[in-house]
């Protein structure tokens, strides 16, 4: 992994699989505990493993969306945003944030059927203990958006599917019901907007975290491609499995012979070729300007 930035005024606290978090220093020097400069790069991540290479102005992009989602749900929940007033090395790929107590659990909501809920369902019938009706198939829509937690797993492991019984058990009956509410309602809120634009939203990861006065609060990124199943809406078949808007390239070339991996190996993955980097470069901006209505 690419090593943190020196940063003046900001020491640098952790870093996860896209994102690099530092604390504002104080005016005497010392780290600040209540806000995060929250940095997002231009790795990426495929089978679970961060790829040597790195997509450019991806970082950027997240932000951007995130930005962009925030201030269109905050009718329905507040956001962690403090400013986007950052360093100059980082600007447009880095946000100020509140420093929240994180919600220890991936709060996912699924409209469409596909991916990892859909393994599930062909196995017992239920997604995260969510029992649907028989005869879904892949990218099958659903009749209600459904909230399906997982675990959050450490770098290089998949987030496993967490009953809700257990969000219960994790932060109490009344929090996990206004968690699971606000999941469902943020992509449904995200559909009907992205819709118009040929989009649809099959599933969404979001995070919230506390304040210290016990408010719950929208945090990390937003309904971007890495967070998010975009598919194109004219596109749509039930019955087949649906590109994945901004990673296709990246797995088709890695799972093809061209690029000499085996995905059962257990080692790194190669390089990606220009072409294949350029291509995905060009769906992360597409999908920020299909959405947004801006242009990058
Ligand atoms: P992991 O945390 O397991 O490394 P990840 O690889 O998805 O997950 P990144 O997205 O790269 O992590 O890093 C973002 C990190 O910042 C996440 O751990 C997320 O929970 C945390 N985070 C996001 N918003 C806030 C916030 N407002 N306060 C504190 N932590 C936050
Ligand atoms: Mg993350």
């Amino acid at each position: 992994m690419t090593a943190p930035l020196d940063l003046p005024g900001y020491a640098h606290i952790y870093s996860g699989k896209v994102r690099d978090l530092y604390a504002p220093l104080d005016g005497a020097g010392a780290p600040r505990d209540d806000q995060v400069l929250l940095v997002a790069s231009d790795r990426i991540s495929a089978y679970d493993f961060i790829l040597s290479s790195q997509i450019p102005d991806k970082g950027k992009v997240l932000t951007q969306l995130s930005l962009w989602w925030f201030e269109q749900l905050a009718p329905l929940v507040p956001n962690h945003v403090v400013s986007t007033d950052v360093p100059a090395a980082v600007e447009g790929r880095a946000v100020l944030v509140e420093r929240l107590d994180m919600v220890p659990v991936e709060c996912v909501a699924r409209a469409y059927l596909t991916g990892g809920g859909l393994t599930e369902y062909q196995t017992d019938g239920t997604v995260s203990g969510v029992a649907l009706p028989d005869g879904l198939v892949d990218a099958s829509r659903l009749d209600e958006p459904i909230f399906t937690p997982s675990t959050k797993a450490p770098v290089g492991e998949h987030d496993q599917p967490m009953p809700y019984a257990d969000v219960v058990a994790t932060v109490g009956e009344e929090r996990a019901a206004q968690i699971r509410d606000l999941t469902v309602r943020i992509l449904s809120k995200a559909n009907e907007i992205a819709a118009p634009r040929g989009i649809l939203i099959a599933d969404t990861k979001v995070e919230f975290g506390y304040r210290d006065s016990g408010e719950l609060v929208l945090a990390d990124e937003v309904l971007t491609p890495d967070s998010s199943r975009f598919w194109q809406a004219a596109a749509w078949a039930p019955g087949t499995r649906q590109a994945s808007y901004d990673k296709q390239f990246v797995r088709d070339w890695l799972t093809s012979p061209e690029s000499g991996w085996d995905r059962e190996s257990g080692q790194e993955p190669p390089e990606l070729p220009d072409s294949v980097v350029e291509q995905t470069r060009a769906k992360y901006v597409e999908a920020y300007e299909s959405i947004t209505g801006r242009s990058f």
